[in-house]
C-alpha cells in the first residue's frame, strides 16, 4: 500500500497508509475500535474501494473496476469475526463449494482436499456436522479450512477470535499458529498479543485511519515509541 486514502463519504477513514509486506510475513494489526483496521484489510482485496494512492498485490494494481479482481480475490483467504460458513452445508461441503465452483475442480478432488485440510486444522471428525452442531471454535476452523481450500497466497484475518468463548480462543489462535509456521503470509487483525509475540515478524498499532506505530514485537510491547500506542497497551495488557 502506498500512500493510501480511503473516505466513507466526507469521512476520512484511511489516512496516508504505507504498508509492505514481504512474502511470507506475518503481521498483526492492532488499535482501538473504530480506527480503520477492518478498513484497512478489506481494502487489500477490495471488498472496500480506496480513493487514492496504490495498492499492489503480487505484482498487480488492484481496484475495484479492475479486470481480473475476482482472480486476485480468489488468491486471498479471508476469515471474519463472525464465521460466515453455509449453514445449509456440513463441513465438508463447506470446504469444497468454492473449489468446485470457482475453480471447476472436480468433485473427489475437491472432497480429498477438503479432508485433508479438515484434518489439518484437526476436526476431521466434524466433516459431516453441520455449523449449528460445531461449537464457535470448531465453525472458525472450518471457516479457516475453508479460505486454505482455494490455496490461497495470502491470508486476512479480522478479530477471528473476538466473537468466540474464551475457552475456545487458543483452539483457533493454536490453527493460526501452525499456519503462520508453514509459510503462509498473513495479515492479521488481533488484540491476542500472545499470538503476535509468539508469530508476527511486525505489529501495527492504527488510531484514527493511521499507522501509528510500526515494530517487532519485541520492540513494540517493551518499547513502544508513540504515545498513542503506549495508552492502547496499557489498556490492553
Ligand atoms: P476497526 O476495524 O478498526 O474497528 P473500521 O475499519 O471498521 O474500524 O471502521 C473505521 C471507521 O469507519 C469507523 O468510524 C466506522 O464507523 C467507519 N465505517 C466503517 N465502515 C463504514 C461504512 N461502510 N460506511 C461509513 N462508515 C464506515
Ligand atoms: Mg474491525
Amino acid at each position: 500500500m502506498r500512500h493510501v486514502d480511503k473516505f466513507y463519504g466526507d469521512f476520512h477513514v484511511l489516512r496516508d497508509i504505507d504498508l509492505s509486506v514481504a512474502r511470507g510475513e506475518r503481521i498483526v494489526i492492532c488499535g482501538p475500535s473504530g480506527s480503520g483496521k477492518s478498513t484497512l484489510i478489506r481494502c487489500l482485496n477490495q471488498l472496500e474501494e480506496h480513493q487514492k494512492g496504490e495498492i499492489v498485490i503480487d505484482g498487480t494494481a488492484v481496484h475495484a473496476r479492475l479486470k481480473g479482481i475476482e482472480d486476485i480475490r480468489r488468491e486471498i483467504g479471508m476469515v471474519f469475526q463472525s464465521f460466515n460458513l453455509f449453514p445449509h452445508l456440513t463441513a465438508l461441503e463447506n470446504c469444497m463449494l468454492a473449489p468446485m465452483k470457482v475453480r471447476g475442480i472436480p468433485k473427489a478432488e475437491a472432497e480429498a482436499t477438503a479432508r485433508k485440510i479438515l484434518e489439518r486444522v484437526h476436526i476431521p471428525e466434524q466433516a459431516h456436522k453441520y455449523p449449528i452442531q460445531l461449537s464457535g471454535g470448531q465453525q472458525q476452523r472450518v471457516a479457516i479450512a475453508r479460505s486454505l481450500c482455494m490455496n490461497p497466497k495470502i491470508m486476512l484475518f479480522d478479530e477471528p477470535t473476538s466473537a468466540l468463548d474464551p475457552e475456545m480462543v487458543s483452539e483457533v489462535l493454536d490453527v493460526m499458529v501452525e499456519l503462520a509456521e508453514s509459510g503462509m503470509t498473513m495479515l492479521c487483525v488481533t488484540h491476542e498479543m500472545g499470538f503476535a509475540r509468539k508469530v508476527a515478524d511486525r505489529v501495527i498499532f492504527m488510531d484514527a485511519g493511521e499507522i501509528v506505530e510500526v515494530a517487532p514485537p519485541e520492540r513494540f510491547f517493551t518499547a513502544p515509541q508513540n504515545e498513542r500506542t503506549r495508552k492502547f497497551l496499557g489498556q490492553i495488557l
